[in-house]
């Protein structure tokens, strides 16, 4: 394992790999996993697969500040570096972590760029996140620019982030192929995320009500109206009254928008966000 904490080590490091496999005709492929840290399995399955795929993987650790709707979200998102880098030490292959500052990635100024992503950013995280969108959008676009990868591999835990980082690639039109990977679970169901180390053990069962609803929701698809699964899971929460719903939803996956009703040939995916105490917990599931 290889550490950079600025671009210009990184590219140089990343260049003379390139350089050495052109003089033997050969093509370096590069796979990218861009993380904010607090690492657990599901980040590592995504390593995984990029190790598979790719001669070399870089795996950034940066909390973007600029994706934060919330200064106290922000502040209380979890940090452990140590932790994470000794996480990596045990992963055999050749794996590059990009550990950069803010101003390595921003300059003296933190700002997001403003981007239309066709509407897919207006959508549930980005109504309940205003200019979250925005400040994904523009790391990744600074990120794709400094690495150049050939993949880059992002959580079906993030559904709507990973529809919109394959609309920025088709945008920018960058030549980077976008992987989508599926949700790791704890043994309970919940979805693993970074945010789950701030749940009291009684949150995180609790906390599985999410996923619970999902399968319920799931199992009931094909013989209710989407209205009626609404309000099902609408009850469903009403019995837990320490976690609140903050949405849910039932979406066309390409359009990521609701509809009134069930068309044919179209793949629907429920979204539910939710607060356990103080923190903000999503998941989805495929319906159909
Ligand atoms: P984050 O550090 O939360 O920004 O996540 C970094 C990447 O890991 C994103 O592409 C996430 O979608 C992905 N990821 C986070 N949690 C999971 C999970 N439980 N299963 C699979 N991928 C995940």
């Amino acid at each position: 394992m290889v550490i950079h904490t600025t671009k210009e080590t990184l590219m140089q490091a990343l260049s003379l790999k390139r350089k050495n496999a052109g003089r033997e005709n050969k093509k370096y492929r590069i796979g990218f996993v861009p993380t904010m840290g607090a690492l657990h399995p599901g980040h590592l399955s995504l390593v995984q697969k990029a190790l598979d795929e790719n001669d070399t993987v870089v795996l950034s650790i940066f909390v973007n500040p600029t994706q934060f709707n919330s200064p106290q979200d922000l502040e209380k998102y979890p940090r452990n570096p140590e932790k994470d880098l000794s996480l990596l030490e045990n992963i055999p292959k050749d794996l590059i972590v990009y550990l950069p500052q803010i101003a390595d990635v921003y300059g003296a100024q933190a700002f997001s760029d403003h981007y239309d992503f066709q509407g897919l950013e207006n959508e549930m995280e980005g109504k309940h996140r205003k200019g979250h969108f925005d400040g994904v959008g523009t790391v990744l676009s600074k990120f794709f620019q400094t690495i150049k990868p050939d993949k880059a591999y992002f959580g079906e835990k993030d559904f709507q982030q990973l529809q919109i980082v394959k609309k920025l690639v088709d945008i920018e039109k960058l030549p980077v192929e976008i992987v989508g990977c599926p949700i790791m679970r704890e043994e309970n169901g919940l979805a693993m995320s970074s945010r789950n180390e701030r749940l009291t053990p009684q949150q995180f069962e609790e906390a599985t009500i999410i996923y619970q609803t999902l399968l319920e929701v799931r199992e009931e698809y094909p013989h209710h109206t989407l209205a009626e699964l609404e309000n099902l899971v609408a009850e469903r929460f009403l019995l837990h009254p320490t976690i609140k719903l903050e949405y849910f939803e039932i979406v066309n996956e390409n359009t990521l928008k609701p509809e009134k009703s069930k068309q044919p040939g179209t793949k629907y995916r429920a979204f539910i966000a939710a607060f356990v105490g103080e923190v903000r917990l999503i998941d989805n599931m495929s319906l159909n």
